[in-house]
C-alpha cells in the first residue's frame, strides 16, 4: 500500500478483489490476527506524518487482543521510543502498579498510545498527528473490543472522548464517557485520569515519604472504571 495516503485500510479488515477474498475471511479473525494484520501490514514502516523522521522505533501497543481494559495514553516517550513497548520506565511501572493492585496482571490488559511514534523532546502531540495516527487506535480499539477504555491523560481523553473543546483533565476525571465508534457498532464505557508521569512528578514536589493524594485519585478512578467489569 502507498505509505504516504491516509491510514484508510487501518480502519477496516482487508478488501476484496485482488486480496482474493481477504476480507471476507478477516470477519472471521481472531482479535490477535486483526492486530498482527494492522501491525505489520497497515502501520507497517509508516511516514504518514513528520515523527516518521525522529522516531527510534513505532510503538505499536501491547498486551492481551483478547482483554477486556484497554489503557490508551498519548504518546511514546525516550523509554518507550527505545523499546518500541508503550509504557515502560518509571511510568510504565507505576501504571503496572495500579494494574496489579486493581488486582489484574499487565499481561491481562492492552496498552497503547494515540500517537506511535515519540514527538521530540516529549512535546505535546500536533493535531495534524493526531489525525493521521489516530486511524489505527480506532483500528485496534475495533479489533479488540474491550469492555472498558481508561485514558491515561488529557490528549487522550479529549480524543477518545470525541470533543474539539479543550478540557481539563479535572473537568474529563470522575465521569463515565462512552467511546463510540458507529462503524463497528462499538459503544464503550471510557473513563479519564492522571497519567502516570504527571503522578510521579506530583510525588516529586511532596516531602519524602508522605503519600501522594494523585496515586490514591488515579486508584479511586481505576476503581470505579472497573466497576463495569462486575456488573
Ligand atoms: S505517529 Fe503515527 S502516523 Fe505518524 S509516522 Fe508514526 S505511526 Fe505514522
Amino acid at each position: 500500500m502507498d505509505p504516504s495516503g491516509p491510514p484508510r485500510a487501518a480502519e477496516s479488515p482487508p478488501r476484496a478483489g485482488s486480496d482474493g477474498g481477504l476480507r471476507a475471511q478477516a470477519q472471521a479473525w481472531t482479535p490477535g490476527q486483526k492486530l498482527e494484520y494492522l501491525r505489520s501490514r497497515n502501520v507497517g514502516d509508516c511516514t504518514r506524518c513528520k515523527l516518521a523522521k525522529t522516531r527510534t522505533n513505532i510503538v505499536f501497543g501491547v498486551g492481551d487482543p483478547n482483554a477486556r481494559v484497554m489503557f490508551i495514553g498519548e504518546a511514546p516517550g525516550a523509554d518507550e521510543d527505545r523499546r518500541g513497548e508503550p509504557f515502560v520506565g518509571a511510568a510504565g511501572r507505576r501504571l503496572t502498579q495500579w494494574i496489579e493492585r486493581l488486582g489484574m496482571k499487565r499481561e491481562q490488559v492492552y496498552i497503547a498510545n494515540v500517537l506511535k511514534c515519540r514527538p521530540p523532546g516529549n512535546r505535546d502531540p500536533a493535531a495534524e498527528e493526531i489525525e493521521k495516527c489516530s486511524p489505527f487506535l480506532r483500528a485496534q480499539v475495533r479489533a479488540i473490543r474491550p469492555a472498558v477504555i481508561v485514558a491515561l491523560g488529557r490528549y487522550a481523553g479529549m480524543l477518545l472522548i470525541g470533543t474539539d473543546q479543550d478540557l481539563k483533565l479535572a473537568q474529563m476525571r470522575n465521569r463515565r464517557f462512552t467511546y463510540d465508534d458507529a462503524g463497528a457498532g462499538l459503544q464503550i464505557p471510557l473513563h479519564v485520569t492522571y497519567h502516570p508521569s504527571y503522578v510521579i512528578r506530583r510525588e516529586g514536589e511532596l516531602p519524602p515519604g508522605q503519600r501522594n493524594p494523585a496515586d490514591d485519585t488515579v486508584m479511586s478512578d481505576l476503581e470505579r472504571a472497573l466497576r463495569v467489569l462486575r456488573s
